[in-house]
């Protein structure tokens, strides 16, 4: 039987629409809004499509949104000035520094500085710290993990008692969505298991996982033999594998996109899978917005 595909297009949709809608209830009651700022340091044009991405939706949510571009050889002394602005505004909510930032910033430096109650990126340690705790000192579960557990849940899949397999490490992924996999509560309760490279046997892991994240940005790793049959498959994974013409505008050429798993015929084995693009992709702003929201409903103390 072909799995059932978990669009991220579709969901983001549905929780767009959630949110504005509460925003516009806030507004209403409340009069307030929710304020983003992005602060882009240079030009790098990933950065920029990013954050116009992150800015358009913002403003077709109805949120307070600043754009602040800034050069790149602004220093790092300037720029942890800017961010202890934006710390005491209070119509600004949410802080996000896009990275990469230039060589000569310490990334760190810059990312702690914020106000953790403002971090609506999850990325500060008290957040780290925060979301290992779990329950309700959870103020911003990072972006991406927090829409993958968001695709998991509305896509109906059990997660209490489920084997979870994380295939990867990283402080922005693996680490996060399985810690968040294993808090006790809605949309977890699960028994966790995170591989990487040093793992003995990767697909022997693979093969027991109810639910298989896969997050290790190395195309087609994940092999159709190694999905239990009915799994739920989140392909976290986006890697350029080639370019080919836009469908929209054949001069130019787009690239062509695949996730870490052999979607074609992992779809044939897994009871849900995410494609690529399509998948986790479109969610991680969405969750941006989510805890944009949330940041602007803890400091008005609206529940
Ligand atoms: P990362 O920091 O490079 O971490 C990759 C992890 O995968 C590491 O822990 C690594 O293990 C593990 N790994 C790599 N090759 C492996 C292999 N052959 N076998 C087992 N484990 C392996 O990557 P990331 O930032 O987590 O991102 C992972 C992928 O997700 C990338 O393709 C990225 O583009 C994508 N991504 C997508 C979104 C989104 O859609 N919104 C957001 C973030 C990331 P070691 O620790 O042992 O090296």
């Amino acid at each position: 039987m072909t799995a059932k595909i978990i669009s991220g297009t579709e969901i983001r949709k549905q929780i767009l629409e959630e949110i504005a809608a509460e925003v516009k209830e806030i507004k209403e009651k409340h009069g307030v809004i929710p304020g983003l700022v992005t602060i882009l340091v240079g030009e790098n044009p990933a950065s920029i499509s990013y954050v116009t991405l992150k800015i358009k939706t913002a403003n077709s949510l109805g949120f307070h949104e600043v754009q602040d571009s800034q050069s790149p050889d602004i220093s790092e002394e300037d720029l942890l000035a800017l961010i202890d602005k934006y710390n005491n505004d209070d119509s600004i909510h949410g802080i996000l520094v896009q990275l990469p930032l230039p060589k000569h910033i310490d990334e760190k430096k810059v990312l702690n500085a914020i106000d953790p109650d403002k971090d609506v990126d999850g990325f500060h340690p008290v957040n780290v710290g925060r979301l290992m705790i779990g329950g309700d000192e959870v103020k911003f579960p990072p972006c991406t993990p927090a829409g993958i557990q968001e695709m998991i849940v509305r896509t109906g899949v059990e997660t209490s008692g489920a084997e979870v397999v994380v295939v990867g490490r990283s402080n922005i992924v693996g680490k996060p969505i399985a810690n968040m996999m294993l808090q006790k509560g809605p949309g977890a309760n699960s028994t966790v298991t995170i591989v990487h490279t040093r793992t003995k046997d990767l697909a022997a892991h693979c093969k027991r996982a109810d639910i298989l994240i896969v997050a290790a940005g190395v195309p087609g790793l994940v092999k159709p033999e190694w999905i239990k049959p009915g799994a739920c498959v989140i392909d976290v994974g986006v890697n350029r594998v080639g370019e080919k013409p836009s469908a929209k505008d054949p001069g130019r050429m787009v690239a062509i996109l695949r996730g870490d798993v052999d979607f074609d015929a992992a779809k044939e084995i897994a009871g849900s899978i995410t494609p690529v693009p399509g998948g986790v992709g479109p969610m991680t702003i969405t969750m941006l917005m989510k805890n944009t929201l949330r940041a602007l409903k803890m400091s008005a103390g609206i529940a």
